[in-house]
């Protein structure tokens, strides 16, 4: 190839990078909302797998588009099957004063699930289900590109990290999902069972708040 040939490929490279780089730095919370809207509409009335016959609602996720911190269940339980949201009973109660006590809102996260429709009778999914539910969850993650992940429990954080490591050896520790960090720790349904570990995930909480630049102290109360 001629220099000067050279030279037009690169400068094309180059300004193809730089647009692609805009991209991503200017799309704003509209846009990202726009991006999950188009994606709920690409799902619609999912029949991808058996988990369409036993549910009432597809549990799509929720809140801030643009989220910094954004949590991972793995799937709907019956209140979350009724409502359309995900972690909205006991265990979502929970969750949602942890987040309060990281001194954040629940709508300044986004939270999310491995599988959108509720498995009958809360038993984990099957590697069917998760291969055709994950490519949506996938997709939300690329569109919020959060900071930080946290997997909430050993199913979300051994089918994101890819990994059978029990729970209790990945928590408190970050991984990486791509760029971006991702912490394991304890489902909030296994704190209601066994609160003395709450102690465990408040420690793993305040690495993340570190990373997000959140004021670890008197938010706190156990
Ligand atoms: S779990 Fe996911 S793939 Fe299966 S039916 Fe529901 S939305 Fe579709």
């Amino acid at each position: 190839m001629m220099e000067k040939e050279v030279l037009k490929s690169l400068e094309f490279q180059l300004q193809e990078g730089l647009a692609w780089g805009m991209d991503r730095v200017s799309r704003g919370k509209e846009s990202c909302e726009e991006l999950l809207k188009d994606l709920r509409a690409e799902i619609g009335d999912c029949t991808r797998c058996v988990l369409c016959k036993g549910r009432t609602n597809i549990v799509f996720g929720v809140g801030n588009p643009k989220a910094q911190l954004m949590f991972v269940g793995e799937g709907p339980g019956a209140d979350e099957d009724l409502k359309g949201e995900p972690f909205v009973g006991r265990a979502g109660q929970l969750l949602t004063k942890m987040i309060e006590a990281m001194g954040l809102k629940r709508s300044d996260v986004y939270i999310g699930n491995i599988v959108k429709c509720r498995p009958p009778n809360n038993r984990n999914p099957e590697p069917d289900e998760i291969a055709a539910c994950m490519p949506f969850l996938k997709k939300q993650i690329e569109v919020i590109n959060p900071e930080v992940l946290v997997c909430l429990g050993k199913f979300a954080a051994q089918t994101l990290l890819q990994t059978e490591t029990p729970i209790s050896k990945l928590r408190g520790e970050f991984q990486n999902y791509g760029d971006i960090k991702l912490m394991p720790t304890y489902h909030p349904a296994f704190l209601l069972r066994n609160p003395n570990m709450k102690k465990a995930v408040w420690e793993d909480l305040k690495m993340v708040m570190k990373v997000l630049g959140l004021r670890v102290g008197e938010n706190h109360k156990s």
